[in-house]
This record gives structure tokens, C-alpha cells and sequence, in this order.
């Protein structure tokens, strides 16, 4: 199996991808909307299809990316019928399976945090992914959003503790780094709901919590119940405006290279090898200007912040770094040509200046 455990460093989300390695369906579980950029470049860069999203509970410290990830991908929206959200293509009672590949997830109804909160439990019960209901040494509130410390006690230990020890637990947030538990972990450490803590005793833990209401709780919650449909134009969201650039997993926004051919006029093209690779074998881009990757920082002045930016080197690494560098400087149209000269050449597109080898 496929899987991967991203990160919120906004709300300490943790979002995870899970894909059956042989059909490369997936699942996806809690995306947050702001990130969804980064999800999607890997999800393509790993080649696999998500069926569906998968809420743990209808969140109030970010935004869901579900309702993006449909319109860009298809993937189906599923979570409880009883978190109150419309929109949904699937909405889960306790016991359903959610279906990736030949792999599957079985949604467990853990209420107490929220009532529609859902654990869902991988098919060999391997991995647990409790959302707020059970945390790393801890679990979530139980003083909004319908919440209930008597319910969420049961739902842990009914729901969650009955699994096998070994069964790892991936929480939907943490705070302090953790990543991952385990069944028997929790329940020998957990300080709120060991197993030698009583019912009693965790409802007084957690009616004298007094926490603050999360800060982005006004825009969340509204934006939840409706999986997170914006009130705006969605797709300028992840889109650039001025070419189809696409932004890759490791963050470097990259042009195609018939793109820059067609498009030459529009934009600015920096070649930012060394001079001498200039007019070397692979030659360069007509219209292009030198501006090795060295003299950058110092040369920005020579752009326009108005124009796009199309960065290129020999392979496309330095261009890389480069669009980097326009970036933290202010400029937002900016690009790096895939593959640099290498895959230019590997088109038959036109260079000026080669020189034969030898
Ligand atoms: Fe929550």
C-alpha cells in the first residue's frame, strides 16, 4: 500500500493519502484546502486516482479541501450522514466500507467530539485514522459542535481500544510532533483516557478544559457544511492566471515547453546558465537574456514584475532555485521550463547559436 501523512503547519492538520498499490485508487483523508496545491502535484507525481475524500468530522480550525479536490480530480466527497455538511456524494452510517482498489476502509461512528465524527479503520486493522476523537496522548474538545465527553469515552473505548494493540493510530492534529500511536500505547499512556482512568473522571478532565474557540472557526465551520465549496472562483485558488503552469510537490512552478514556444512574445525567458554555456552545443532560447543564477539577485532590477518570467537552465535544477529567487522577491508570474535546454532539444524546438560539439 500507498501511503503518505501530510501536514498543516496553519492548524496542525495532518491529512493522509492511502493508495492500493496495484490499481492506484486512493483515498484521502481530512485535505485542507490551502494545501490542496501540494496534494495534487502528488498525487499525480505518484500517479494515482483518489476515489474519495474523506472527512473525519466537519472541522472548525481549517477549511476542507474536498469540495476542490472533486472539481479537479473527481474524487467522490464522503463523511457522516450526521455531521450535518450538504453537498456530499457519500454519506457514511457506522460499518460502511469505503472501497480503494482492492483495499478498503471500514468507517466506525466515534461520536463525543462531534456527533458525526467517524474513526475510519483500515480493512486488516493495521491503522486507525481517529480524527479528533482520539489524539496522540490526548483527544479533542468536547465543549462545541454538539460535543460530548460521555459519548466521546465510549466511543474510544468501544470503538477504538477494542482494536489490537498493534493497530496504529493516526490522529487528525497534534500540537507537539507526534505523528503516530498506537492502540496499546494510548491505552496504557493516554492521561485523559488510559484504561485505568474512569468515565467520571475524563468528563471532569474535560468540562474544566477551557480552551478558546479555534481562530478560523467563523470561515471553517460555514465553508465545512458545505464541504468546502468557496464563495469565490475556485479554481484561481490553484491556477495561474497569465499560463498552465503546473506547481510540482516539491514547490517549483514548471511551464511546458511547447507552451514557451508558442508563447515567447508574452513573457520574459532568463537563461541563467554561465556564460559559456551560452552558445554551447545545446545553444539558446531566441530572445532569451543571460543572467547567470550567481548575478540574480543583483540583476533583478533587469525585469519586469509585470511580464511572466519563464526560468531556464540545462536541466531545469538551477532554473529551479531561480524561480525561487524571483519569488521571494515580488515577482508572482514566474515559471521554470521543464527540463530546461535538454528537454527543449528533445522536442526539435528551435535554438539560436549552437555550437557543433567538437
Ligand atoms: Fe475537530
Amino acid at each position: 500500500m500507498i501511503f503518505r501523512q501530510l501536514f498543516d503547519p496553519q492548524s496542525s492538520t495532518y491529512t493522509y493519502l492511502l493508495a492500493d498499490e496495484h490499481s492506484r485508487e486512493a483515498v484521502i483523508i481530512d485535505p485542507v484546502f490551502e494545501n490542496l496545491r501540494r496534494e495534487i502535484a502528488l498525487i499525480e507525481e505518484l500517479r494515482i486516482t483518489p476515489r474519495y475524500t474523506l472527512e473525519t468530522h466537519v472541522h472548525a480550525d481549517h477549511v476542507t479541501g474536498a469540495w476542490l479536490l472533486r472539481e479537479k480530480l473527481g474524487a467522490q466527497i464522503a463523511l457522516s450522514k450526521l455531521s450535518g455538511a450538504e453537498g456530499a456524494d457519500v454519506y457514511l452510517s457506522h460499518g460502511d466500507r469505503i472501497p480503494f482498489g482492492k483495499r478498503y476502509l471500514e468507517a466506525r461512528a466515534t461520536p463525543g467530539h462531534t456527533d458525526g465524527c467517524m474513526t475510519y479503520v483500515l480493512d486488516d486493522l493495521s491503522a486507525a485514522f481517529t480524527g479528533d476523537t482520539l489524539l496522540v496522548r490526548g483527544c479533542g474538545r468536547t465543549d462545541f459542535q454538539h460535543g460530548c465527553p460521555h459519548k466521546l469515552f465510549r466511543s474510544v473505548h468501544e470503538q477504538i481500544f477494542s482494536l489490537p494493540g498493534s493497530c496504529l493510530i493516526y490522529p487528525a492534529h497534534d500540537y507537539s510532533g507526534s505523528t503516530v500511536s498506537s492502540v496499546a500505547e494510548e491505552t496504557e499512556y493516554n492521561p485523559r483516557l488510559g484504561r485505568h482512568i474512569r468515565e467520571d473522571d475524563f468528563c471532569g478532565f474535560m468540562e474544566n478544559l477551557g480552551l478558546p474557540h479555534p481562530k478560523k472557526m467563523d470561515i471553517a465551520m460555514p465553508a465545512n457544511l458545505k464541504c468546502g465549496k468557496p464563495e469565490t472562483d475556485a479554481q484561481r485558488a490553484l491556477d495561474a492566471d497569465w499560463a498552465p503552469v503546473k506547481v510540482t510537490y516539491a514547490g517549483i512552478p514548471e511551464i511546458a515547453p511547447q507552451w514557451v514556444a508558442e508563447n515567447a512574445r508574452k513573457i520574459q525567458l532568463v537563461d541563467v546558465r554561465e556564460p559559456d554555456e551560452f552558445n554551447d552545443e545545446l545553444g539558446h532560447i531566441a530572445g532569451a537574456k543571460l543572467v547567470p543564477l550567481g548575478q540574480l539577485k543583483d540583476r533583478l532590477g533587469e525585469l519586469d514584475k509585470a511580464k511572466p518570467v519563464v526560468a531556464y537552465c540545462r536541466s531545469g535544477a538551477r532554473s529551479a532555485r531561480a524561480t525561487q529567487t524571483l519569488e521571494h522577491n515580488g515577482f508572482s508570474k514566474i515559471a521554470n521550463l521543464t527540463g530546461g535546454m535538454l528537454r527543449w532539444r528533445a522536442h526539435g524546438l528551435p535554438v539560436e547559436g549552437a555550437t557543433p560539439p567538437g
